[in-house]
């Protein structure tokens, strides 16, 4: 992050870009315009633990160029150690906005990650929607040899690369991949699935009455597990405060 116009806001190690959602997607397509292999992790809390447990995705974390607030967490966090972060940037933001400079810039763009249904409709409504998007690929994220993906993508030099196969697989894949294209290189998590509409938003009461996260943690019991190391981050933080303090 040597290069990076903006400061930065460690938490638990890791180095959040202080900047606005407006600021930044500005700044990175300034960086695509200008062909810079540019790498976007946008992380939450859950990332952050992990990377704490994990040295070697501390370290993939640390060789990104920008690393984003991917949720409330984080900025709570910030506010909490008296450095704070000016909004929350999540991946799906910066995914559909790019998506649109995109389509207006006749970009090339490289798709990868999600079940073979998700990236197909993904496909279909990105050829609909942003018909001016020169789709290079679209390949669905449960590949047993990547050489196909890393070929096309060395083949094509797309402008952008959207990885959706979930953390630490799409950190990793861009780490080890990224100097194939000079382009941008980000990580989106289930972004695939919510902008084909596969995973949906809670009913309106749910999102009212900010149960949104109970909403989803019912209809998929998986996720408690999950969603468990919010409250394990924040003591941590808590700790970090009182240490200091
Ligand atoms: N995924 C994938 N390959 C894998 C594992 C997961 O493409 O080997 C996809 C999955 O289909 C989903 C996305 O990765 O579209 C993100 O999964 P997750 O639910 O973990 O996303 P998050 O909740 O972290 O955004």
């Amino acid at each position: 992050m040597l290069n990076s116009p903006f400061s930065s806001v460690p938490i638990m190690g890791i180095p959040f870009a202080q900047t606005t959602r407006v600021q930044f997607v500005n700044h990175l397509q300034n960086r695509i315009d200008a062909h810079q292999n540019t790498f976007v992790i946008t992380a939450n809390p859950e990332i952050v633990m992990y990377a704490g447990r994990n040295p070697a995705y501390h370290t993939t974390l640390l060789s990104a160029d920008y690393i984003s607030a991917d949720g409330i967490g984080i900025v709570k966090a910030a506010q909490a150690l008296d450095t704070p972060l000016p909004e929350r940037i999540t991946g799906y933001d910066i995914f559909t906005d790019l998506l649109r400079w995109a389509e207006t810039n006749q970009k090339k763009v490289y798709f990868l990650g999600a079940k073979p249904a998700v990236i197909t409709a993904l496909a279909a409504k990105v050829a609909h929607d942003f018909p001016h998007i020169q789709v290079v690929g679209a390949q669905d994220g449960y590949y047993q040899d990547e050489t196909a993906i890393t070929t096309a993508i060395a083949n094509h030099q797309p402008d952008l690369i959207f990885v959706a196969t979930g953390f630490p697989k799409q950190e990793q894949f861009i780490a080890e991949h990224r100097h194939l294209a000079d382009g941008l290189w980000m990580g989106v998590g289930g972004s695939f699935d919510v902008f084909v509409g596969a995973v949906k938003r809670a009913p309106k009461f749910w999102q009212d009455h900010h149960l949104e996260w109970f909403y989803r943690l019912v209809t998929d019991p998986r996720r408690l597990k999950r969603q468990l190391i919010i409250p394990q981050f924040m003591w941590k933080i808590h700790q970090l405060k009182h240490k200091r303090d």
